[in-house]
Protein backbone atom coordinates (compact mmCIF):
# COMPACT_ATOMS: atom_id res chain seq x y z
CA UNK A 1 0.00 0.00 0.00
CA UNK A 2 1.17 3.53 -0.62
CA UNK A 3 -0.18 6.29 0.86
CA UNK A 4 -1.57 9.49 -0.21
CA UNK A 5 1.28 11.36 1.12
CA UNK A 6 3.40 9.34 -1.23
CA UNK A 7 1.41 9.61 -3.82
CA UNK A 8 0.90 13.22 -3.91
CA UNK A 9 4.67 14.20 -3.52
CA UNK A 10 5.30 11.74 -6.82
CA UNK A 11 2.77 13.86 -8.59
CA UNK A 12 3.90 16.77 -7.53
CA UNK A 13 7.59 15.68 -9.23
CA UNK A 14 6.07 15.00 -12.12
CA UNK A 15 4.29 18.27 -12.20
CA UNK A 16 7.43 20.31 -11.31
CA UNK A 17 9.37 18.19 -14.33
CA UNK A 18 6.74 19.20 -17.04
CA UNK A 19 6.83 22.54 -15.98
CA UNK A 20 10.51 22.62 -16.27
CA UNK A 21 9.74 20.75 -20.14
CA UNK A 22 7.12 23.83 -20.36
CA UNK A 23 10.10 26.29 -19.76
CA UNK A 24 12.19 25.02 -22.38
CA UNK A 25 8.94 24.89 -25.23
CA UNK A 26 8.07 28.36 -24.41
CA UNK A 27 11.50 30.09 -24.13
CA UNK A 28 12.17 27.82 -27.70
CA UNK A 29 8.97 29.30 -29.50
CA UNK A 30 8.68 32.86 -27.77
CA UNK A 31 12.44 33.10 -29.31
CA UNK A 32 11.24 31.92 -32.96
CA UNK A 33 7.79 33.77 -33.54
CA UNK A 34 8.44 36.54 -35.95
CA UNK A 35 5.15 37.38 -37.45
CA UNK A 36 2.68 36.52 -35.01
CA UNK A 37 2.83 39.18 -32.14
CA UNK A 38 -0.02 37.92 -30.31
CA UNK A 39 1.31 34.55 -30.10
CA UNK A 40 4.24 35.64 -28.94
CA UNK A 41 3.30 37.97 -26.35
CA UNK A 42 0.92 35.17 -24.99
CA UNK A 43 3.35 32.56 -25.02
CA UNK A 44 5.63 35.33 -23.36
CA UNK A 45 3.42 36.08 -20.68
CA UNK A 46 3.04 31.99 -20.12
CA UNK A 47 6.38 31.61 -20.18
CA UNK A 48 6.51 33.96 -16.52
CA UNK A 49 3.87 32.53 -15.15
CA UNK A 50 5.54 28.74 -15.90
CA UNK A 51 8.44 29.80 -14.52
CA UNK A 52 6.77 31.11 -11.31
CA UNK A 53 4.79 28.12 -10.98
CA UNK A 54 7.78 25.74 -11.06
CA UNK A 55 8.95 27.54 -8.08
CA UNK A 56 5.52 27.45 -6.28
CA UNK A 57 5.84 23.62 -6.95
CA UNK A 58 9.28 23.62 -5.35
CA UNK A 59 8.51 25.55 -1.94
CA UNK A 60 5.42 22.79 -2.00
CA UNK A 61 7.70 20.08 -2.38
CA UNK A 62 10.12 21.03 -0.07
CA UNK A 63 7.60 20.73 2.67
CA UNK A 64 7.40 16.96 2.94
CA UNK A 65 9.70 15.32 -0.29
CA UNK A 66 12.97 17.57 0.04
CA UNK A 67 13.94 19.02 -3.08
CA UNK A 68 13.01 18.10 -5.98
CA UNK A 69 15.32 16.04 -7.89
CA UNK A 70 17.29 17.10 -11.39
CA UNK A 71 15.38 13.99 -13.17
CA UNK A 72 13.41 13.50 -16.64
CA UNK A 73 16.45 14.02 -18.73
CA UNK A 74 14.46 11.84 -20.96
CA UNK A 75 11.87 14.16 -20.89
CA UNK A 76 14.04 17.62 -21.46
CA UNK A 77 15.43 15.66 -24.27
CA UNK A 78 12.45 14.15 -26.55
CA UNK A 79 10.75 17.96 -25.25
CA UNK A 80 14.10 19.37 -27.43
CA UNK A 81 13.82 16.80 -30.35
CA UNK A 82 9.88 17.97 -30.88
CA UNK A 83 11.49 21.34 -30.99
CA UNK A 84 13.74 20.56 -33.44
CA UNK A 85 11.26 18.52 -35.68
CA UNK A 86 8.69 21.50 -35.04
CA UNK A 87 11.61 23.72 -36.58
CA UNK A 88 11.82 22.04 -39.71
CA UNK A 89 8.45 21.83 -40.67
CA UNK A 90 7.42 24.02 -43.20
CA UNK A 91 4.08 24.83 -40.46
CA UNK A 92 5.94 25.29 -37.71
CA UNK A 93 3.86 28.03 -36.44
CA UNK A 94 0.61 25.78 -36.57
CA UNK A 95 2.58 22.87 -35.04
CA UNK A 96 3.50 24.96 -32.54
CA UNK A 97 0.32 26.07 -31.29
CA UNK A 98 -1.00 22.57 -31.37
CA UNK A 99 2.13 21.70 -29.56
CA UNK A 100 0.87 24.31 -27.16
CA UNK A 101 -2.74 23.94 -26.41
CA UNK A 102 -2.19 19.93 -25.91
CA UNK A 103 0.60 20.43 -23.25
CA UNK A 104 -1.86 22.64 -21.43
CA UNK A 105 -4.98 20.31 -21.61
CA UNK A 106 -2.03 17.59 -19.78
CA UNK A 107 -1.04 20.44 -17.29
CA UNK A 108 -4.89 20.61 -16.60
CA UNK A 109 -5.61 16.85 -16.49
CA UNK A 110 -2.20 17.07 -13.85
CA UNK A 111 -3.90 19.24 -11.62
CA UNK A 112 -6.97 18.04 -11.22
CA UNK A 113 -5.60 15.08 -9.78
CA UNK A 114 -2.89 16.96 -7.76
CA UNK A 115 -5.99 18.87 -6.29
CA UNK A 116 -8.28 15.58 -5.78
CA UNK A 117 -5.05 13.99 -4.00
CA UNK A 118 -4.55 17.45 -2.02
CA UNK A 119 -8.23 17.37 -1.01
CA UNK A 120 -7.92 14.18 0.31
CA UNK A 121 -5.42 15.00 2.14
CA UNK A 122 -6.80 18.27 3.43
CA UNK A 123 -3.62 19.97 2.40
CA UNK A 124 -5.35 23.81 2.48
CA UNK A 125 -2.08 25.15 1.54
CA UNK A 126 -1.46 22.92 -1.68
CA UNK A 127 -4.71 23.59 -2.70
CA UNK A 128 -4.48 27.15 -3.10
CA UNK A 129 -1.27 27.02 -4.49
CA UNK A 130 -2.43 24.23 -7.61
CA UNK A 131 -5.82 26.36 -7.89
CA UNK A 132 -3.79 29.16 -8.70
CA UNK A 133 -1.83 27.42 -10.75
CA UNK A 134 -5.05 25.43 -12.49
CA UNK A 135 -6.45 28.83 -13.47
CA UNK A 136 -3.20 29.96 -15.40
CA UNK A 137 -3.30 26.92 -17.79
CA UNK A 138 -6.82 26.90 -18.10
CA UNK A 139 -6.57 30.76 -19.21
CA UNK A 140 -3.52 29.88 -21.66
CA UNK A 141 -5.57 26.60 -23.11
CA UNK A 142 -9.24 29.34 -23.45
CA UNK A 143 -6.68 31.58 -25.19
CA UNK A 144 -5.09 28.85 -27.69
CA UNK A 145 -8.63 27.42 -28.15
CA UNK A 146 -9.88 31.15 -28.96
CA UNK A 147 -6.93 31.92 -31.30
CA UNK A 148 -6.10 28.83 -33.25
CA UNK A 149 -9.08 29.06 -36.20
CA UNK A 150 -7.44 32.92 -36.62
CA UNK A 151 -3.67 31.63 -36.34
CA UNK A 152 -4.26 29.21 -39.18
CA UNK A 153 -6.01 31.19 -41.53
CA UNK A 154 -3.35 34.16 -40.89
CA UNK A 155 -0.65 31.36 -41.63
CA UNK A 156 -2.47 30.16 -44.77
CA UNK A 157 -3.01 33.78 -45.82
CA UNK A 158 0.85 34.35 -45.73
CA UNK A 159 1.54 31.21 -47.23
CA UNK A 160 -0.47 31.57 -50.41
CA UNK A 161 1.53 34.87 -50.39
CA UNK A 162 4.70 34.17 -49.92
CA UNK A 163 5.23 35.72 -46.97
CA UNK A 164 7.14 34.44 -44.22
CA UNK A 165 4.62 32.32 -43.07
CA UNK A 166 6.44 29.12 -40.54
CA UNK A 167 7.38 31.60 -38.07
MG1 LIG B 1 2.31 25.17 -16.26
FE1 LIG C 1 0.97 25.85 -18.85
Amino acid sequence: MTHVQDHFDAWLRDAFAAEGQSITMLTSQAKRIQNYPDLKARVEEHLEETVAQQELLRGLLERTAGPPLIRAVAGRLSTAAQGISGMLAGDEIVKSAMSTYIFEQGEIASYQVLLAAADELGDAEAQDVLSRIMAQEVAMADWLHDHLDMLTRIYLMRDERDLQAKR
